[in-house]
């Protein structure tokens, strides 16, 4: 037999929580509790009964939860420039049923969105969007602004593929997150910006993942949400593509057009005794010889001598009179030196 010992926050409870700050910044729509909604039976542990979790979903699927009431631990994350970010770790699971509930309010908000992952109270847009694009996050963030605040992303008015966009309500608040992952030809409509300049992928709250037009999303006006401007941030990443790969450097170049003039970054296979063959990304491929070190392990023992490859750490032991070149020494077997 089941036997209730507490039901937690009742969407009834919505209208006599207080205003509350959180991280500085003024949580007025209560904003956990509409959207996390939430009542759960708790049984005895001593029973031999399932414990059932039961959301009750969702008036909109607002990014902001600061776990009031909940079950929740707190972890840090770090933007690439280090900063440290606050996230949430939500211990409940939504059931099945849930997430079919959720996947179907997120459908009928938007029917011009696609759907490409289930509804997830783990992780939330600003999470997907900022710390890691995998339906495998555990983190829940409320906050993403050092990301673009710390220098690790900066603002651009000429997004790419890639760049993060943000929807921004009357008083300043970054609403949502999302990756920009295509572009579109033709005049803005000037809903939310220029959103609908670019097809985005953004996580709804505890809704699910979507492809969407910038501005088909809860989070604008068009769908009763409060977002009413965008800002898109880059990062550089000179990954994109290369000139001058036959010189000693190579010129990477971001999406953006930025680049720089860099070292080749090899990789090594087709090891031999001799040597090794040596690819950069940008496509440069050379045979070269071994670059030989000494290689000492103390667990080695005998009268035998090793080299080591600085490049590729290709290790062999020098045959009865072998001669490698170890810069400034030429190294001979039984350690002598020449
Ligand atoms: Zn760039
Ligand atoms: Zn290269
Ligand atoms: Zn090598």
């Amino acid at each position: 037999m089941l036997k209730l010992i507490g039901v937690l926050f009742a969407v009834g409870a919505i209208s006599i929580l207080p205003v509350k700050v959180v991280n500085g910044r003024i949580n007025e729509k209560n904003d956990c509790v509409m959207t996390y909604s939430f009542s759960k039976e708790i049984v005895n542990e001593n029973e031999d009964e399932t414990v059932e979790n039961e959301y009750s979903f969702l008036s909109s699927p607002l990014s902001f939860w600061d776990g009031c009431g909940s079950t929740y631990d707190i972890a840090t994350v770090y933007t690439p420039n280090g900063s440290e970010v606050e996230v949430l770790i939500d211990k409940r699971t939504m059931s099945q049923t849930d997430i079919n509930n959720c996947n179907s309010n997120g459908n009928k908000k938007v029917p011009q969105a696609t759907l490409i992952a289930d509804s997830t109270n783990k992780y939330n847009c600003h999470s997907y969007a900022w710390y890691q694009q995998s339906t495998d996050n555990p983190y829940w963030m409320n906050d993403p602004s050092k990301y673009y605040t710390d220098g690790s992303y900066y603002r651009t008015y000429t997004p790419n593929i890639n760049d993060r966009i943000c929807y921004f309500d009357k008083s300043g608040n970054n609403l949502h997150s999302g990756i920009i992952i295509d572009k579109y030809s033709g005049v803005s409509s000037s809903v939310c910006g220029d959103a609908d300049m670019y097809k985005v992928v953004s996580k709804w709250g505890a809704w699910g993942l979507y492809e969407h037009r910038g501005d088909q999303c809860p989070y604008t006006s068009s769908y009763g949400g409060d977002a009413l401007s965008v800002r898109y941030y880059h990062r550089h990443n000179f990954q994109n593509s290369y000139s001058n790969t036959n010189t000693s450097q190579h010129i990477a170049y971001c999406i953006c057009g930025e680049s720089i003039t860099e070292n080749h970054n090899y990789t090594y296979s087709n090891k031999t005794v001799t040597g090794h063959t040596a690819l950069c990304a940008c496509g440069k491929r050379e045979v070269q010889t071994h670059l030989w070190t000494m290689y000492t392990n103390p667990n080695w023992g005998g009268p035998y001598t090793y080299v080591e490859c600085k490049a590729c750490h290709f290790i062999k032991r020098l045959g009865d009179n072998e001669f490698v070149p170890v810069r400034p020494y030429l190294v001979k077997n039984n350690k002598e030196t020449i």
